[in-house]
């Protein structure tokens, strides 16, 4: 994401709680880095929409600041649109299982055919590539290479048997396959280097005549604005069941296969990244959204401010700010809950792109926390609950009891008191920015 969108999280992390201009503002940096990444403008926008709409509900999740609340929605909507959980194969009941690919030429299918039979034969399957790409000359050569390499047997049309059929081919390696016990047949097809119509029958009389269990349709995550026109048209023309992402390692922002994903509905299963068989990983929804976002470790960033704030706890903070009760006991209950998060630093790097805070991070020292707690232990349960005891003298010995100044222990007042202030303004809002901490 862009830079700009950091700079406006950064903004948000200040605040108590999401206002409408937050939201839009957030929301209008999100449309951009979108469109950056190549995202189909009908999708930034109802993307957008939705983001928005839940921003300003109600169904915020309270325990996280105003930019981890943002951060979760659009993770959230877009591992959602990405198709949630990972899509797995479906094998048939009787093999063999018919797997047909479909794409435009030069998108990845032969070479993705290949590192598909190479993972299946890894899972102890019985693949079989078929070479039903008989439009370029060379195709079915190279899917031949391609199986030598991957250990695979390819079923091909005799040699020197000119245009063939390939309805026909695809057909009888089916037949074959039923009697030589392979149990999963990989259907390579041909492409066009634009979507026509002659591609279309073909592809659909090859899927007619297989009946296949998945037809999986690759697309080149570097096509930019065309993913949508593309994808639709084969939806229409062909139909297909997952999507194969490929070429992943050319373009990692993912614009394509968020695309794909929300126009279509369909998953996508798989990621090709390289040219090598090897390079093949399985599709994760959680993943994408992350590197889409380029948010560094978003997730787990947002499970550990879950984990020490938890929803309840925090609430109940709020309230008390707002009824006035709000006492040094709960100012140290929260530091300890803050020193459960682990480490503060670890957790603060792993925001994204807080490179230009590195030196607040840096600075930053553990120990304050520890200090202030020291502080409030030193004090009677009566001054914590009513502090507007701790006159001079009383000060004096607080600072004595935990071995520091009379000036920590004021300067601890003071901020506790501006604490107390803000957490009235607001107390409705959620879970406050943490005492003693600064502007994180
Ligand atoms: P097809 O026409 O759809 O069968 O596409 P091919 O499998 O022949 O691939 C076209 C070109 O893209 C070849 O040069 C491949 O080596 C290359 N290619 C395929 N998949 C990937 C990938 O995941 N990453 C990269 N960088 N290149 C790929
Ligand atoms: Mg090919």
């Amino acid at each position: 994401l862009s830079e700009r969108l950091t700079a406006t999280l950064a903004n948000l992390r200040t605040k108590g709680k999401l206002s409408a201009s937050d939201v839009d503002g957030t929301v209008r940096e999100i449309r951009r880095a979108l469109l950056e990444a190549d995202v189909a403008l009908p999708v930034v926008k109802e993307f957008t929409a939705q983001v928005r709409e839940r921003a300003l509900s109600d169904d915020v999740n309270r325990a996280l600041n105003p930019a981890q609340q943002v951060v979760q929605i659009v993770n959230d909507e877009l591992i959602a649109i990405l198709g949630g959980e990972v899509r797995r194969l479906s094998f048939a009941k009787q093999p063999p299982t018919v797997i047909m690919l479909a794409g435009l030429q030069g998108t990845g299918k032969t070479t993705f055919a290949g590192k598909l039979a190479k993972r299946l034969l890894g899972e102890k399957h019985a693949p079989l590539l078929v070479a039903a790409d008989l439009q370029r000359p060379n195709a079915v050569q190279q899917l031949q290479v391609v199986g030598e390499q991957a250990g695979v047997h390819v079923h091909a049309p005799e040699p020197g048997n000119g245009v063939g059929d390939p309805v026909r081919v695809a057909k009888d390696a089916v037949k074959f396959a039923r009697e030589k016990l392979y149990d999963v047949v990989i259907i390579d097809t041909a492409g066009r280097l634009g979507v026509d119509a002659d591609l279309m029958k073909q592809a659909s009389n090859i899927r007619k005549a297989t009946n296949p269990d998945e037809v999986l349709f690759v697309i080149d995550a570097m096509i930019g604005q065309d993913a949508v026109a593309t994808a639709n048209a084969f939806q229409e023309g062909v139909g297909f069941t997952g999507v194969v992402l490929s070429k992943l390692d050319s373009d990692a922002r993912g614009g394509a296969a968020l695309s794909v994903a929300k126009v279509t509905g369909q998953p996508i299963m798989f990621a090709s990244t390289g040219e090598r068989l090897d390079d093949l990983e399985v599709f994760h929804p959680d993943r994408m959204a992350s590197r889409i976002l380029d948010m560094g470790d978003i997730l787990s960033l947002i499970e550990q401010a879950q984990q020490a704030f938890d929803e309840d706890e925090a609430r109940k903070v709020a309230d008390k700010f707002a009824s006035e009760q709000f006492t040094l006991d709960d100012f140290l209950q929260q530091l300890q809950q803050m020193r459960k998060a682990g480490n503060f630093k670890k957790m603060i790097g792993m925001l994204p792109n807080m490179g230009h805070m590195k030196s607040e991070i840096e600075n930053f020292d553990e120990r304050e926390l520890v200090r202030t707690e020291a502080i409030i232990q030193s004090m009677t349960p009566a001054e914590r609950q009513n502090p507007k005891l701790l006159n001079g003298s009383r000060r004096a010995r607080i600072a004595r009891g935990c071995g520091r100044t009379v000036q920590d222990v004021n300067e601890l007042m003071k901020r506790f008191d501006q604490m107390a202030k803000m957490m009235k303004t607001v107390a409705r809002g959620g879970m406050p920015q943490m005492p003693g901490m600064g502007p994180i």
